[in-house]
């Protein structure tokens, strides 16, 4: 079979990629595990100067990267020159605490000598989606091989372009050679894969319909599995929200990546004082977003990236609309090549559209009127996902009891769009899934936390 990359800004194909057969996947699998038998026993500042020199390519590769991204997935210009920022960010944030984060932790206990020692598991696949095609790579991978795994990456089918420029980076920053592999297949042969004696571990983000089957096949292989799922993102905002603060943070969080992102905000779930204000500026400032090339950098937002993407979030909107929604502005398919979708918001929403119940990747806003505070945190609540939350108010000390406390989810931003930062933990609870990337807990995720006891 054939991998497509397709250039959502106007349907043609860029180029096809063959899959690996399965002799050559079995071979790539086969040599990761060989290059992890020695990669392991490396000092800690050779694997640091082989992820600073990634760095120093990916800052002098910017330009050319930004536009793979952007060719393959569409995301305006100026988003995919950030996304390879906030890689090298991610590689010297963890060049720089490695040392103190694999640092082994003296236990005091009777014994002449007690202390935890971190250790890599082994080879770790990651099974990868297209909406951030370097950074979701890079937030798994700089911190799984600074720890002395060894990297296997199937990425989405619609982005081989960008899965195989991240693996000749690393190729160019002189790693030896099956530290980090690109396998190209589709999302049938992630099971057998994961099946694979020599794989220890997997990650994937993406759907929750994906993240239950690698969940399934990861269990029944006993292997260590971390899942970053899909949400539908609540921003509470309540009557003493800073109005316009609040819309503009609102806007940009959902308009972000064209709205394609887990964490995008999703459900805006406004009290009565605030509603009509709140919904008339945010709709202003949702129409006034313009659409169109996404290597025009006045553009806020590009195509979506692919078409059956465009398809979902259409019959989502129409779906909810049939059920009672209002629609302000938007949901209408533009008559141009590629798969454009304009920003849309609906409002009147009710738990039986799928507007409520389901996640909305694509800019779409649900704006949901509460009758008061408590009953905001429980719409927000009242839904599968658990990734991220945000709360608009004045009251810092309320926000920040309400987002420990009350709102189930694995981040609560108060006053502030939900975003990643390799200093700070990231993933979700219920169908958001487990486990935690970036931050020094991301980095434990594959590790060996081994307990060394001598009497
Ligand atoms: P998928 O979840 O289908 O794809 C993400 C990755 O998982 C891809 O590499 C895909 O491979 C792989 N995959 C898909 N199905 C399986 C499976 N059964 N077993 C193992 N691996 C699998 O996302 P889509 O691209 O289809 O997007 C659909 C929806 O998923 C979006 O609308 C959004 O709701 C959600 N999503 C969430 C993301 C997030 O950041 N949490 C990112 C992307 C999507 P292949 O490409 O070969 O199918």
């Amino acid at each position: 079979m054939l991998l497509k990359s397709i250039n959502p800004s106007s349907g043609e194909t860029i180029r096809e990629y063959p899959e690996h057969q399965w002799e050559e996947i079995d071979q790539i699998i086969r040599n990761v595990k060989t290059a992890f038998k020695s990669w392991k026993t490396t000092t800690l500042t050779y694997r640091i100067e082989r992820i600073k020199e990634v760095a120093r390519l990916l800052e002098i590769k910017k330009e050319g990267l930004a536009f793979t991204i952007s060719i393959e997935m569409g995301k305006p210009i100026n988003e995919s020159r950030a996304e390879i920022d906030k890689c090298i960010w991610v590689c010297h944030y963890y060049c720089d605490n490695i040392e103190t984060f694999l640092q082994k932790r003296i236990i005091t206990t009777e014994a002449q000598e007690s202390y935890i020692s971190f250790q890599p598991l082994g080879v770790v696949l990651a099974v990868m989606p297209w909406n951030f095609p370097f950074w979701q790579v890079f937030r798994f991978a700089v911190p799984a091989i600074l720890a002395g795994n060894t990297a296997i990456l199937k990425h989405a089918s619609n982005v081989p372009g960008c899965a195989i420029a991240i693996e000749d980076l690393f190729n160019e920053a002189d790693f030896p050679y099956d530290v980090f592999r690109t396998v190209l297949a589709s999302n049938r042969k992630v099971e057998r894969m994961i099946a694979n004696k020599r794989v220890s571990a997997t990650t994937l983000t993406g759907s929750t319909k994906a993240g239950q089957s690698v969940a399934e096949t990861a269990g029944r292989y006993l292997k260590k599995c971390v899942l970053e799922l899909g949400g539908s993102d609540p921003y509470l905002i309540f009557d003493d929200a800073d109005l316009n603060h609040a819309v503009d943070a609102c806007v940009k969080g959902r308009l972000i990546n064209t709205g394609q992102s887990c964490i995008g905000a999703k459900r805006f779930i406004v009290t009565p004082g605030i509603y009509n204000d709140f919904e008339n500026l945010f709709v202003e400032k949702m129409k006034a977003a313009t659409i169109g090339d996404p290597f025009d950098e006045k553009n806020q937002l590009g195509p979506m990236a692919r078409g059956n993407i465009r398809e979902d979030i259409l019959s989502q909107v129409n779906k909810s609309v049939s059920k009672g929604a209002t629609l302000l502005c938007g949901g209408q398919l533009i008559d141009s090549p590629g798969y454009y979708f304009p920003a849309t918001v609906l409002s009147n929403i009710q738990p039986e559209q799928p507007a409520y119940s389901q996640e909305l990747f694509g800019p779409v806003a649900s704006l949901i009127r509460a009758t008061d505070e408590q009953d905001a945190i429980r719409i927000a609540n009242d839904t599968t996902f658990g990734l991220g939350s945000a709360i608009f108010t004045s009251d810092i000390e309320k926000a920040k009891q309400i987002g420990e406390q009350e709102l189930e989810a694995g981040c609560c931003f108060v006053n502030d769009f939900v975003r990643s930062d390799p200093r700070l933990p990231f993933g979700g609870i219920k169908e958001s899934g487990y486990g935690r990337e970036l931050s020094v807990f991301g980095l434990y995720e594959f590790i060996n936390i081994k307990t060394i006891y001598v009497r």
